[in-house]
């Protein structure tokens, strides 16, 4: 069975959001770790997350997924803006023990004209702050589409990263469908070529979750605008080739799709019609 789930609000608490993906048949969601706007995060009600997780196991979820905040850049040419990304991060991590999710992804960030090499080293060496022999969570760098001067549209960067990271035991790789076909990886012509490339430089051990969105733009084109699932560049039949991928399918996909709850559940009914 396919492992499915999307982005669902924070408003209404961690146990409506269980039970807003029970509607749309979703077996898992993603949520992000606090307002996108800023300001401290509340903290997690021990109640709610205890009822989340009932539900979950009532309901055989699969692993769900924190995403942290777009705007915290960790290698900002800022140093400020790279202290406060680094001290969202640690505070996320502590937070997110009093959940049932054991997946925290963001995006590397962007360097900001400081150049690749100088963003990778800032990005690993906030990462040897926070990530602790104690932490019992994967930390997932998202493959990037490369707009403006992210870090992580390519494999090399994210292994990079990962060689870096002292504990990298704790660190895994979500790749998202619309940023790879946008950063250059052709996942419609050669899925396998791609997924073999991602092997060898970072190794699929490391992959711990898809997001999985179509393209408004053409392959390489470095925008990151999502598509509705066979509304855009990626298409539907290479999303069948995706979703039944032996190297994929046991992964749990997260849609971040332009919908609301109901538009997630036709996309949801219908990638599970496309598994074999
Ligand atoms: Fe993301
Ligand atoms: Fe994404
Ligand atoms: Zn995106």
């Amino acid at each position: 069975m396919l492992n499915i789930g999307c982005h669902l609000s924070l408003s209404k608490g961690y146990e409506a959001m269980g039970e807003d993906a029970l509607k749309i048949q979703a077996n898992t969601f993603q949520f992000f770790t606090r307002n996108p706007r800023g300001g401290a995060a509340k903290e997690i009600e021990d109640d709610d997350a205890l009822a989340l997780a009932a539900l979950m196991q009532r309901n055989h979820f699969a692993p769900l997924l924190a995403h942290a905040s777009y705007t915290m850049n960790l290698c900002s040419s800022n140093p400020q803006t790279r202290t406060f990304a680094r001290e969202v991060m640690a505070d996320d991590l502590r937070r997110l023990q009093a959940l049932p999710c054991k997946l925290y992804n963001f995006h590397p960030g962007s360097h900001t004209g400081q150049g690749v090499e100088t963003g990778i080293e800032q990005i690993a060496d906030a990462l040897n702050m926070v990530i602790t022999p104690e932490l019992d969570l994967y930390v997932l760098l998202e493959t990037m589409a490369g707009k403006g001067s992210e870090v992580g549209r390519t494999f090399e960067e994210l292994r990079e990263i990962i060689d870096r990271v002292e504990l990298n035991d704790k660190m895994g790789v979500c790749l998202d469908t619309c940023h790879v076909f946008d950063g250059g990886y052709d996942i419609v012509g050669d899925l396998d070529g791609v997924l073999t490339r991602f092997d060898r430089i970072v190794g699929l051990e490391r992959l711990k979750a898809i997001h999985i969105n179509d393209s408004m733009n053409p392959a390489g084109s470095r925008k990151d605008r999502h598509a509705k699932i066979g509304q855009g560049h990626i298409g539907l039949e290479a999303f069948g080739r995706i979703v039944n991928h032996p190297a994929l399918k046991h992964l749990p996909f997260f849609l971040e799709t332009p919908n609301e709850l109901d538009g997630y559940g036709e996309e949801i009914a219908l990638l599970r019609s496309l598994c074999r």
